[in-house]
């Protein structure tokens, strides 16, 4: 009789079993911690019912790390600490370690390496940012390099707890997907509507996915120079950029129409007050890379009017709903221009309410 074939064995994806990774001393102490300090900005001193110690060095990276960086900083790791490093969601690494005493020379190597050690309690943490020009086929900037430029900027408020409260930044490269909520939020905006290449229209696009993508039904299929191509209502579009991606030839980053604009008063967390939406406050911004001076300016001086006027303990949104909008204005010395007045009122008749999945 003729072997029965094998099965092959499933292959698990996903995150690995992080135990492998842990710190000896989290392993034998997992679920048993007795408290948690912070005994000075970038460092964490956690310790465990059993009087076991666990020290953790929180270091700022520029985010995009090459061989060389990451060749570096596990030289350092290895030789300062005990080779256990961890990344937080916002690429900054923890590093664990056992002892007291190896705190002060990892911090000193890296430091000197040009490491900032920091983004604790209520600091400026390490920036957010999509994933960008790496790993998405739709930005309108680089991301990343705002916030690079940017931290550049905020490295004293990053190194030091001198904030009200923790301040979370993000940025994010087109402005319907993966950009998040944030005390401040530096967002792509485009201004146009998307320029058609009808030459490439019909050989790259399926054209009922791109009319079916747009929000406010404002594509509509059409015959241009005899071919089968597609034409925008100019009046309906809201230039959110959706129909990019499934049709690269409506193209709608431009260098000049394609800005940046700043969002403020965001947070998921529900401590004190309820989780909030961002809320525009300058928009137009030159999308100026390589150091986006315009927004970082913003960026500062809303950071700087905050730690004034802030109570302890407050977040960006819960200060601005304390002292209400038009004194943000006024504080901040931001011009309130029209822009700002959610005006629009076409979702019940122009938003594409349909309850199918669509790729
Ligand atoms: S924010 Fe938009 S462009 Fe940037 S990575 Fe996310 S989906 Fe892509
Ligand atoms: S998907 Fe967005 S950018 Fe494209 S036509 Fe519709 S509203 Fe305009």
């Amino acid at each position: 009789m003729a072997e029965a074939p094998k099965m092959r064995p499933p292959i698990e994806t996903g995150c690995p079993d992080g135990f492998q990774y842990m710190h000896p001393l989290m392993i034998k102490n997992y679920g048993n911690w007795a408290y948690h300090d912070r005994p000075r900005p970038g460092v964490l001193r956690h310790v465990a019912k059993s009087g076991d110690e666990i020290w953790t060095v929180r270091v700022g990276t520029q985010r995009q790390l090459g061989p060389y960086e990451i060749n570096l900083l596990c030289d350092i790791i290895d030789k300062y600490g005990e080779g256990y490093v961890r990344f937080t969601i916002r690429s900054n690494m923890e590093i664990s370690l056992s002892s007291a005493d190896k705190v002060e020379p990892l911090i000193k190597a890296m430091n000197d390496a040009g490491y900032p050690v920091g983004g604790t309690g209520n600091s400026v943490t390490m920036i957010s940012h999509t994933q960008g020009w790496l790993h998405c086929d739709i930005p309108g900037t680089d991301a990343s390099g705002v916030v690079k430029a940017l931290m550049d900027d905020l490295y004293d408020e990053f190194i030091k707890e001198d904030m009200p409260n923790r301040v979370h930044i993000t940025t994010s490269c087109c402005q319907i997907n993966c950009g998040g909520q944030g005390d401040i939020a530096i967002n792509v905006q485009h201004t146009k509507p998307p320029k058609i290449n009808h030459d490439l229209v019909a050989n790259v696009c399926e054209r009922p996915s791109v009319v079916a993508r747009c929000p406010v039904a404002a594509i509509r299929p059409a015959m241009v120079n005899g071919k089968p191509s597609l034409e925008v209502d100019e009046k309906k579009c809201i230039c959110c950029g959706a129909c990019f991606p499934p049709c690269p030839p409506m193209q709608i980053n431009d260098p000049e129409h394609s800005k940046l604009a700043i969002w403020v008063g965001g947070k998921n967390s529900n401590a004190r007050s309820k989780p909030m939406f961002h809320k525009l406050v300058a928009a137009g911004i030159p999308n100026n890379p390589p150091r986006w001076p315009e927004a970082g300016a913003i960026v500062k001086k809303i950071l700087k009017v905050y730690k004034q006027d802030a109570k302890d303990w407050e977040r960006v949104g819960d200060w601005v709903e304390r002292i209400g909008w038009p004194r943000f204005f006024e504080l901040t010395e931001l011009p309130f221009t029209k822009f700002h007045i959610d005006n629009w009122r076409g979702s019940r008749h122009m938003l594409n309410q349909s309850a199918h999945i669509r790729f």
